[in-house]
């Protein structure tokens, strides 16, 4: 089903009046974790800014350690239902287990299936039971089959609303946190109808390495770059050495602008 054999064209997916896939880059910000009501509203105020009309944010976080910060759960949910209601933003947040998954969709636009999760066949397929778009995450160490196949799960329940999200994948090398397939991109598009965004956050694990990624994303033919932003990264809960500060995102943002003006992608 998600075959470009089996439909030529692009889907388009709509959100909050973004349209993902229709060839000109979206973008996903927010922070790691929702920590606090406060922390969510000073990145949600800074995408506003932007005209942008998304939000990530974790409050399921699935983290390597059992000891590390979990998420605050449903409190987490609120706090992302408030903002967006507040600043005009579709929330996209990572559901863990399909139990949670219905108490959720009261507070979510598009549920987010992390990497570690990529083959929870039973999460996939309640996922796509639902009729909430679905942002799906590469597995850390999956092939890009495998990752197709884990779309075609979703499709297979009736939801055709699915966005796939090359995020980094597990090589030997040291000096990233992952490595970025770029060339799972073009590869994803030519297989698939479905939109393809990068994380630039989790792939590189290096704030340094965030606009260049992101460029080379927009440059292959990305359909939206995804990255994650705090108030104060030193102080985040969850992946404090790759977030951006607001001034940071400001000038990614501003550097992208101009980057997409001088190219004209897809
Ligand atoms: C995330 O986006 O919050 C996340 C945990 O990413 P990944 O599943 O790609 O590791
Ligand atoms: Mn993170």
């Amino acid at each position: 089903l998600v075959s470009r054999k089996k439909k030529s064209e692009d889907t388009i997916i709509n959100i909050n009046g973004e349209l993902i896939g229709q060839g000109k880059p979206s973008f996903v910000f927010g922070p790691c974790a929702v920590e606090s009501y406060e922390q969510v509203a000073a990145v949600a105020a800074s995408i506003q800014a932007k005209g942008e009309k998304l939000i990530r944010g974790g409050a399921y976080k699935p983290r390597t350690s059992p000891y590390d910060f979990q998420g605050l759960g449903l409190e987490g949910l609120k706090i992302l239902k408030r903002v967006s209601e507040e600043y005009g933003l579709a929330v996209i947040t990572e559901i863990v287990t399909p139990s949670h998954l219905e108490e959720a969709l009261d507070y979510i636009d598009v549920i987010q299936i992390g990497a570690r999760n990529m083959q929870n066949f039973e999460l996939l397929k309640a996922a796509g039971a639902t009729n909430k778009p679905v942002l799906l995450k590469r597995g850390l160490a999956a092939t890009i089959d495998e990752f197709i196949h884990a779309a075609e799960y979703i499709m297979s329940k009736g939801n055709e609303n699915i966005i796939l999200c090359e995020r980094g994948i597990r090589t030997y090398e040291k000096a990233t946190r992952n490595t970025l397939d770029i060339s799972a991109v073009p590869i994803l598009k030519q297989e698939t109808h479905l939109p393809v965004m990068v994380d630039v956050t989790h792939s590189t694990g290096r704030r340094d390495l965030l606009l260049p990624c992101a460029k080379a994303a927009i440059a292959i033919g990305a359909d939206g770059v995804m990255a994650e932003v705090h108030p104060d990264p030193s102080v985040a809960l969850s992946d404090s050495q790759q977030q951006m500060d607001i001034p940071t995102f400001d000038a990614f943002y501003e550097t992208l602008q101009k980057f997409m003006k001088n190219y004209e992608v897809h």
